[in-house]
Formats: C-alpha cells, sequence, structure tokens
C-alpha cells in the first residue's frame, strides 16, 4: 500500500495500489482489466486540491507519464496534448509556437486534467475559466475504449469539461489558443469603500481585476493587470526572488508560524502585513505573471456567486473573519470570471464574483468557514469543487439548473459508478 497525500498535507488516502501507465494502450488495458476484477478507480494528478476529490481506497490512475504534445493546428490555435501535463510545462509548450491560455490561475503546478476538473480559474469579468477553453476530450470508459468527445454532442463536452473526474479517465485535451501575449501588472493599496463602491469601474478598466483585504483593516491590496503586445520585460531572477517569493512565501511564513503560536495576535498581525504591502509592478509573458510560487501551506474554501451579489459577499466576509474568536490572519481574495456553460461551473452561466478564504491548516479553519458558507449560501453561492465545502449532492442540485443533463451523462459514461470515491457519492450522490 502507497500512502497519497494532497499539497496541503491535510486530505491522504491509502489506495490499494497505484497505476502509471505509460502509454495510451497501458491506460487503456489497465482500466478495463481494473474494472474487470472489481476495482474502483480514481485519477489523481498533482493533488492541489484541497477538498477529497482525488481520494480513493480503490485504485488510483497517475498520468505523470502522459504529459506530450499531441498536435497544434496553427490555423485554428487548437493544442491537444496529453491530460497528465503540469501548467508549468504545458505553458512553455505553448509558448514554443507562439500562443498562451487565454487564461489562468495564480499559480500553475496542477495538470491540466486535474484544474479543467474542478473549474479552476483566474480573474478577469471579460474572461472564463480554463475549462471553457476545451474544445475536445478524450477519456477511457470502464471497459478500456477510448471516447471522444466534441462539439457533435454539446451537452456531454459541457458535461466532461468540469466532471470532477467523475466521467472516466481524461487522457486528452484539446484546448483553444490565443496569440502569445504580455500582462502589464500593477499592485498597488487603495482604500477598501472606494474599491467596493467601484468594482464595475475597476473590472472595466483593466483585463484582470482582482484584489485581497486583510481582515479588520480597511486597505484593499490591488492587482490590476493589462493585455499588451509589447514585448516582455522581466526582471532579474534575484530581484523576482527578492520581491516576490522572499516577501510572499518566508516573510508569510514567519508571520503564519507567529499566528500560529499566538492566535490571539491575528488582528494585530493582520494589520501590520496590510500596511506593509506598496505599490509593485511586472511586465512579463502572461504565463509568468499569472502564475506566483506557494511555499507556505493553508487551507482554502472559495464561493462564486452571481457578480451583482458580489459587494454583499465580500463585506459578509469580511465581517465574519474580521470576529477575533475566529483568528483569521490570511486576506481574502476576490476576483472575476465571465460565465460559461459546463454544466457543474460555479460560473455556469452566470458572471460571477469568487471570494476565497484561507486559514493556516494547523488552527481551527472549520467554524471560520462554515459560517463564509451559510453567508454564501444565502446569495445562491456555488462551491468550488478543489476547495473545502460542506454541501451535499441534495443541496448542490438546486443550485445548478442543468443538474440532471450531468448525472444523465455520467449514468451514460459510467453505468456502474467506476470512477466513484466518497467525494463524488457525497456532492454528486452515488452513480445510477
Ligand atoms: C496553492 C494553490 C493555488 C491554487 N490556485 C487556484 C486558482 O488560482 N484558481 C482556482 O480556481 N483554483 C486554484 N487552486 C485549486 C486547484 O487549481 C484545483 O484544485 C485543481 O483541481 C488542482 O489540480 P490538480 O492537477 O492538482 O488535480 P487534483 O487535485 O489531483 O485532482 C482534482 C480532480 O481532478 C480529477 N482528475 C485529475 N486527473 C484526472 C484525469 N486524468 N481524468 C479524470 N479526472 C482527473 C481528480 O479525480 C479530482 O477529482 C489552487 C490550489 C492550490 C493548492
Amino acid at each position: 500500500m502507497a500512502r497519497w497525500t494532497n499539497w496541503a498535507g491535510d486530505q491522504g488516502c491509502d489506495p490499494a495500489y497505484i497505476e502509471r501507465p505509460g502509454t495510451l494502450d497501458a491506460l487503456q488495458k489497465t482500466i478495463a482489466r481494473l474494472v474487470e476484477r472489481g476495482h474502483r478507480v480514481r485519477a489523481s494528478a498533482s493533488g492541489h486540491s484541497f477538498t477529497d476529490c482525488a481520494l480513493t481506497e480503490g485504485v488510483m490512475i497517475r498520468l505523470d507519464s502522459l504529459t506530450r504534445k499531441l498536435d497544434f493546428d496553427r490555423s485554428s490555435g487548437l493544442f491537444k496534448v496529453e491530460a497528465g501535463a503540469v501548467l508549468h510545462d504545458l505553458n512553455r509548450m505553448l509558448d514554443a509556437e507562439g500562443v498562451a491560455f487565454e487564461n489562468l490561475g495564480d499559480i500553475d503546478r496542477q495538470t491540466i486534467a486535474g484544474s479543467i476538473s474542478t473549474g479552476t480559474h483566474g480573474t478577469g469579468e471579460r474572461f472564463q475559466n480554463v475549462s471553457a477553453q476545451v474544445e475536445a476530450l478524450e477519456l477511457i470508459a470502464p471497459d478500456g475504449s477510448l471516447v471522444t468527445i466534441d462539439d457533435s454532442e454539446p451537452d456531454l463536452l459541457r458535461a466532461a469539461r468540469v466532471a470532477v473526474g467523475s466521467l472516466g479517465v481524461v487522457y486528452s485535451v484539446t484546448m483553444r489558443t490565443v496569440p502569445a501575449y504580455t500582462i502589464n501588472r500593477v499592485d498597488s493599496p487603495k482604500p477598501l469603500r472606494e474599491v467596493l463602491g467601484s468594482l464595475d469601474e475597476l473590472n472595466a478598466g483593466t483585463d484582470h481585476f482582482e484584489f485581497y483585504v486583510f481582515p479588520g483593516t480597511d486597505v484593499a491590496l490591488c492587482r490590476e493587470s493589462e493585455r499588451t503586445q509589447e514585448p516582455p520585460a522581466p526582471k532579474h531572477p534575484a530581484v523576482v526572488y527578492g520581491q516576490e517569493v522572499m516577501l510572499e512565501n518566508w516573510v508569510g511564513k514567519a508571520f503564519s508560524a507567529a499566528v500560529r503560536a499566538r492566535p490571539e495576535l491575528a488582528p494585530r498581525l493582520a494589520e501590520l502585513a496590510s500596511k506593509g504591502i506598496g505599490r509593485a509592478t511586472k511586465v512579463d509573458s502572461s504565463y509568468k505573471v499569472f502564475a506566483s510560487e506557494r511555499h507556505i501551506k493553508f487551507t482554502e474554501m472559495e464561493y462564486a456567486v452571481p457578480r451583482e451579489r458580489g459587494r454583499e459577499l465580500i463585506e459578509g466576509v469580511l465581517d465574519i473573519a474580521s470576529r477575533p474568536e475566529l483568528h483569521v490572519a490570511w486576506p481574502i481574495e476576490v476576483r472575476f470570471v465571465a460565465g460559461d456553460d459546463s454544466l457543474l461551473s460555479p460560473s455556469h452561466e452566470q458572471d460571477t464574483c469568487y471570494v476565497a478564504v484561507h486559514q493556516d491548516r494547523k488552527l481551527a479553519w472549520e467554524p471560520y468557514f462554515r459560517r463564509v458558507e451559510a453567508h454564501a449560501r444565502s446569495l445562491g453561492g456555488r462551491p468550488h469543487w478543489g476547495k473545502r465545502h460542506f454541501r451535499t449532492a441534495a443541496d448542490l442540485a438546486p443550485a445548478y439548473p442543468r443538474w440532471d443533463a450531468f448525472q444523465a451523462a455520467r449514468a451514460r459514461l459510467d453505468p456502474e459508478g467506476v470512477f466513484t470515491n466518497a467525494y463524488s457519492d457525497r456532492v454528486l450522490g452515488p452513480a445510477t
């Protein structure tokens, strides 16, 4: 038996065993053989989910060796890659062809399959989440056959883009790309009240807007990123290390340790952290600006609400987070994403405001996250599938108008529930 744990180190399982097929043929044969022997099968990837979505007591499939570029069509910009490719490497494969992702989240350690499966997103009110860039998928069915899913069956594609690992093991992803571009990013503190009063203007004024707030403070640490065609102007790696990696991680680590030792000092430390962050700029290739390095371990919940309820969500969460008994010293993070049509996307058919809350994984996070969830639910919130939440299929179903269409795709592709785990049983219900 081999123990498997996620990035945060707080979700783990003991799979019966772990399979790492090195070719498509081996992947197909492995799955057919396992299913024939009565195993449940679950793919896990980079383990960057905070939920138990990748865990299994059955057999774990890993696509660590299935990471190759399969095709690039310059005229359409479609790029086909094996599903185990890690975004960090995939970004460089795309750059070599002069193309890029339309938008990305804030790290690049996830795989392409893992990212799309949970609806991973970045920010920018005119841009959709990563899965919306997927034009086709190939996945392995329980009998080992390769199933191609594309726009010839639009509902199946809408189901498969964000499937939380539950329709089969994704072997390849074909995605839309855009010509490579530069991002010019400006970080600057602004008065929180002013920011909350001008969310529309701030979003309209830049391509990718987001901000952080330390609870109990009145400063929004804003990040405004413009897409340009100017050439990248990378800083010297030593400067980047000093300004970004050191500041965000090692100083943060010391800060975290202080809060862990004296949780009652959280409000004071949050105020100090907020004051210590000033103006900074970065102009580089898009994928180098979107991704940052995260070395401090934490746990996280993130909720999506309709864009017009965003302010209420932010204000309510800040009110909860600043209660001294919750000992929150981590900032909340606010992002904006355009709606898309994936059946289980938290941005399904609605422009969205996302608020993420973080807590030291060794401090009590549950009372904080439960209160945030209750507030987000009262505003029609949907949880990020890869981040902590307490929802179940019974109360998630009404939040997704096309829930039944997803379940129909599941019944068709995985009628025996081969690709289920405890998480999918809980949040999607048992496969029928
Ligand atoms: C530091 C950090 C920063 C993050 N930043 C962001 C962010 O900016 N935006 C955001 O939205 N999220 C963010 N996340 C969450 C993260 O993007 C998601 O949880 C993502 O799903 C993790 O991808 P992974 O490759 O690690 O997949 P895993 O966590 O290993 O798996 C995720 C799901 O995908 C399924 N899966 C994986 N591979 C396959 C396959 N081949 N076939 C079928 N199913 C498969 C698994 O079964 C599981 O259900 C962050 C997480 C961390 C730890």
